[in-house]
């Protein structure tokens, strides 16, 4: 674990801080931008904290994107270099953590379909291999795990096999015919999410969407002898429930399902990355941290984007992003 430069490179977690424009909402109730990207890698509020002086007012990440930056320079200086090791071979995740309407969603859809667009350009370039790409979405929602490619809602059930690890039962898994193919899915789960959202009088802030992109390959000689020569590896695109659940839950007591459930999937995922480095893991904890093993941990890379408002009023919410991304460095 203790390798060279190049080996504690690759154990890092990529951890970046987007800071989104003011909402149009929140520049007509007067609110005004609190938090500042001083450079490339660091993040400073504007004021200090009335009931806390001595809390810091400057935080340094990996990276931190100015409210002008586009997901396209997010992705490439935030994401890609995870998201891309699944040509190689090696697993990934990449995050979005922060409060609900910080633009987690708006950020994971882009680096979503800007890595598979370069993984097709990958492809094309590799005329010696033959790849096949799939995708497959879910939804955890109070520690029920929903397909986001069915109609039917019903609760699917989690596995573990000594070979494939955690596993969904009957989840659906579509064969990638290019990228478009892949934005016309994506919309599928964002309906899905909907519809499960009207079913369940809810809304997307309170479940977790995964999607996954999965790639197999083989040299061109091989295909369809030997089986042992495919190299696959899955990367999940983790659009996480509102961080301010994690918070609420936490402060107000946990008198509902809701409330607990959702805090463990998030309360775990925030130990586990915590310990990624050094101690005991608990991904058997929650459903998400059990679905992601394969992707978090060992030799598999992950990047965090924590999204924030600029506002003042959702200053205290975006301390708490920056303080979880401070544990994740
Ligand atoms: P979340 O998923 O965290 O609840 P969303 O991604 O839905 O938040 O973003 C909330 C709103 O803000 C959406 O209307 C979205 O289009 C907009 N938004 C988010 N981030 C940005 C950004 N960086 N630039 C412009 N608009 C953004
Ligand atoms: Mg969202």
């Amino acid at each position: 674990a203790n390798g060279g430069g190049g080996a504690a490179r690759l154990e890092k977690i990529l951890v970046s801080v987007r800071l989104r424009p003011l909402s149009d909402k929140e520049t007509a109730k007067g609110d005004q931008a609190e938090w500042e990207c001083i450079n490339d890698t660091t993040i400073i509020s504007r004021s200090t904290f009335p009931d806390r002086p001595t809390a810091p007012t400057a935080y340094s990440f990996d990276r931190v994107f100015r409210s002008d930056c586009n997901t396209k320079e997010v992705y490439e200086e935030g994401a890609k270099a995870v998201a891309l090791s699944v040509v190689s071979g090696i697993n990934s995740s990449v995050f979005a953590y922060g409060q609900t309407s910080s633009g987690k969603t708006y950020t994971m859809t882009g680096i979503t379909e800007h890595t598979a667009a370069d993984i097709y350009d990958y492809i094309a370039k590799h005329e010696e291999r033959a790849f096949v790409l799939k995708f497959s979405a879910i939804e955890i929602y109070n520690e029920v795990v929903r397909d986001l490619l069915t109609a039917e809602s019903t609760s699917l059930r989690l596995w573990d096999d000594a070979e494939k690890g955690t596993y969904v039962e009957n989840l659906t898994e579509v064969i990638l015919r290019d990228s478009h193919h892949l934005k016309e899915l994506i919309s599928v789960c964002e309906a899905q999410r909907r519809t499960g959202e009207t079913y369940l009088n809810e809304n997307s802030s309170r479940s977790h969407q995964i999607l996954k992109l999965t790639i197999e390959s083989s040299a061109r000689e091989f295909v369809g002898k030997d089986k042992s020569t495919t190299l696959v590896a899955s990367v999940n695109f983790v659009d996480l429930a509102g961080s301010e659940r994690a918070s609420q839950a936490l402060s107000a007591g946990t008198r509902l399902k809701e409330g607990c459930h959702i805090n463990r999937s998030l309360l775990t995922l925030g130990t586990v990355i915590r310990k990624l480095r050094n101690g005991h893991i608990p991904y058997r904890d929650s459903k998400l941290t059990r679905i992601l093993q394969p992707s978090l941990g060992g030799n598999a890379r992950t990047a965090i984007i924590c999204t924030m408002s600029p506002a003042r009023s959702h200053m205290e919410q975006s301390r708490n992003t920056l303080l979880f991304a401070s544990c994740a460095k």
